[in-house]
């Protein structure tokens, strides 16, 4: 099996993420709606929990996305090997802004002020 493959089932969501929660009183809240009040609120709510439920909130489906794949394919040998590292960090401030306007040539370092964490911003580099 693939590294990657072993690393994904290694890598658990954190209790804290939006998938290991139970949804289940919520889910039963929706089906115990009576008719009348099945709105379009009501359909709304019930994509909201959809969705919430497969929103991973704890980082680890982003961290997967980023691991280098060729560097663990190189990596034939047993033993010991570095998982990546969960940051746990719930402040709002800990990604960087999206829909930031980086100028030619330049990157943006990102420092959340809860834990100090930078994320460098890298935008594709054009050339016409
Ligand atoms: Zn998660
Ligand atoms: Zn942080």
């Amino acid at each position: 099996m693939e590294t990657v493959e072993k690393l994904k089932q290694y890598a658990k969501h954190l209790s804290t993420c939006n998938k290991m929660q139970d949804w289940t009183e919520a889910e039963t809240a929706l089906a115990d709606t009576p008719s009348e009040f099945r709105d379009e609120g009501y359909y709304e709510a019930i994509q909201d929990l959809e969705n919430k439920k497969r929103t991973c909130t704890c980082g680890i489906e982003e961290i997967l996305k980023n691991i280098n794949m060729e560097q663990l394919k190189e990596d034939k040998k047993g033993g010991f090997f570095d998982l990546p590292k969960i940051n746990v960090c719930n402040d709002p401030g800990h990604k960087p802004p999206t829909h930031i306007h980086i100028p030619q040539g330049k990157g943006y370092r990102h420092v959340c002020p809860k834990c100090g964490a930078t994320i460098d911003l890298i935008p594709p580099q054009i050339s016409f």
